[in-house]
């Protein structure tokens, strides 16, 4: 049998006061892209206070597809997102993309990120489910349902059940949005693990117009919250700037959430 840990058994997720998995209303994850400077970072933060935010997100080792892209602050970043975090009063967010840095994200961050491209990575995957500090664990761009399910239970067999799922969209025949934003997987990944999944409508559509549309049809389909990019200047941003809201913007998305109940 391949599950031996996730039973599908419900799964609550605790960080900081938010127990995610609850069916409270939805976590909003939301910040930069990348961690750019520490103004940067402690000046979207202040702003997403205003507007309402329960986890702050911001890359500082970055996946990019070119080796020419910014690639991240690395730890300085961590730095400026963890005095950003507490400044306003929430947890944050930040990728691991290696063994070597598990150390210090583990310290600075309140939930270790694997990204999209790091799911099949099964040595890191091990490493995150030897310690209990939650994990997001970011759906592989051609992972199967099954794939992911797996996935989740390498974390979950090496002793750390506190995972969170994020469907992030993909790679199919279609093109015209950046990835293929696979909705039917919320309850399917519920169902079949227990565990909470948020959706990040950001990097699934890569296209700033359909995140609001996207949001509401994840947490009306039952997510447990959203993961979504926004900058305070997207234009000048060092990553994904096209697909990053404005303040403003996210403001919207955030008032539109209120309207829907899961
Ligand atoms: C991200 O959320 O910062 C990111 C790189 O996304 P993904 O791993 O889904 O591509
Ligand atoms: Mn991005």
């Amino acid at each position: 049998e391949d599950k031996i840990v996730l039973t599908g058994e419900k799964i609550i997720v605790k960080v900081g006061k938010l127990n995610i998995g609850e069916n409270d209303s939805p976590i909003l994850i939301a910040g930069p892209c990348a961690v750019e400077s520490r103004e940067q970072v402690l000046e979207i933060a202040l702003r997403l206070k205003e507007i309402g935010v329960d986890i702050l997100r911001g890359g500082v080792f970055k996946p990019r597809t070119s080796p020419y892209s910014f690639q991240g602050l690395g730890l300085k970043g961590l730095e400026y997102l963890r005095e950003a975090g507490e400044k306003i009063g929430v947890p944050i967010i930040t990728e691991l993309m290696d063994e070597e840095n598990l150390e210090a994200v583990a310290e600075y961050s309140d939930i270790i990120q694997i990204g999209s491209r790091n799911m099949y990575n099964y040595p890191l995957l091990k490493k995150v489910g030897q310690i209990d500090k939650p994990v997001l664990l970011k759906r592989g761009m051609s992972a199967t349902i099954k794939e992911w399910v797996l996935a989740a239970e390498y974390i979950a067999s090496c002793g750390n059940k506190n995972i969170i799922l994020c469907e992030r969209g993909i790679r199919t025949f279609q093109n015209y949005t950046r990835n293929t934003l696979d909705l039917a997987a919320v309850p399917i990944m519920q169902r079949e693990t227990g565990l909470p999944i948020i959706v990040d409508p950001s990097h699934g559509t890569g296209i700033r117009e359909l995140i609001l549309p996207m949001s509401r049809a994840a947490v009306a389909c039952g997510a447990n919250g959203v993961m979504i990019e926004v900058h305070n200047n997207p234009k000048n941003a060092l990553s994904d700037g096209f697909q990053s809201l404005t303040p403003d913007q996210y403001k919207e998305v955030v008032e539109a959430l209120k309207e829907i109940t899961n």
